[in-house]
């Protein structure tokens, strides 16, 4: 291990560090547990997260016997160094309940979506890809989203390509009402996808904010230097 990274920790008065998992792919927090010098430095070799277990006195690698393993995407500490933050890929629920993840209550009782609710009009579109997190990790039964996944990759596209064709069809008899019940089965399934093959919906707005940043500022730059407008 990195001597930088164990000196920049501050190690309580039993030699742990309290350590945040948080998906890398939703960003719900999964749960939290503790780590000393021997955890960290194997959870940096194996890649996985290697928890030490206070109520059993021992080193716990997470999964080991669920087979729940958490492969850490990066590890971070924060400003005065009393807290790691791993990001991590789940297989499987965080919690030994088989909950996704342990933060599954609030105040008032049980969450719903065990997601955290967002502030604005996209709200549904995180709310979703929670959900769609939550029913890889549990695979509950007779849920559709489990069935995708169950089926795998070749399912997923091939609904891809009739929520497509839907679609086409519903625009192209300017049904709106259709157009709009399979825009959304299409929205659904691409999401689907997009949990399948560990792409963050984080990284796909990023793709459309770069391509729409971009041309704006020429045009503002081009504008403001009195060129006419391209066309
Ligand atoms: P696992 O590491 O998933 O194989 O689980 C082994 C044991 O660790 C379980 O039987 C629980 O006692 C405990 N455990 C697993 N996950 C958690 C968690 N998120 N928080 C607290 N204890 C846990
Ligand atoms: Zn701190
Ligand atoms: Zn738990």
């Amino acid at each position: 291990m990195s001597e930088t990274l164990t000196d920049s920790i501050k190690w309580d008065a039993d030699g742990l560090v309290p350590a945040i998992v948080q998906d890398a792919v939703s960003k719900e927090v999964l749960m939290m547990a503790y780590m000393n010098k021997e955890s960290l430095a194997l959870t940096l070799e194996k890649g996985e997260t290697v928890f030490w277990s206070r109520s059993r006195q021992e080193l716990w690698h997470k999964g080991a016997t669920s087979g729940h393993t958490q492969k850490v995407v990066s590890l971070r500490y924060d400003c005065d160094g009393d807290t790691l933050l791993a990001q991590v890929v789940p297989n499987g629920p965080a919690c030994h309940t088989g909950s996704y993840s342990c933060f599954y209550r609030d105040a008032s009782g049980e969450l719903p979506q065990g997601s955290l609710p967002a502030a604005d009009r996209f709200a549904p579109l995180s709310e979703l890809e929670s959900t769609i997190a939550k029913r890889h990790a549990e695979r509950p039964e007779g849920s559709y989203t489990t069935y995708l996944f169950d089926k795998g990759l070749d399912k997923i596209l091939k609904k891809i390509g009739e929520e497509t064709a839907e679609v086409i069809i519903g625009a192209k008899n300017h049904d709106k009402a259709e157009t709009r019940a399979e825009a959304a089965d299409l929205i659904f399934h691409l999401m689907v996808l997009l949990r399948q093959e560990n792409i963050p919906l984080d990284d796909v707005l990023s793709e459309l904010e770069f391509r729409h940043r971009k041309p704006t500022k020429k045009r503002t730059d081009r504008a403001a230097a009195g060129f006419p407008s391209r066309k």
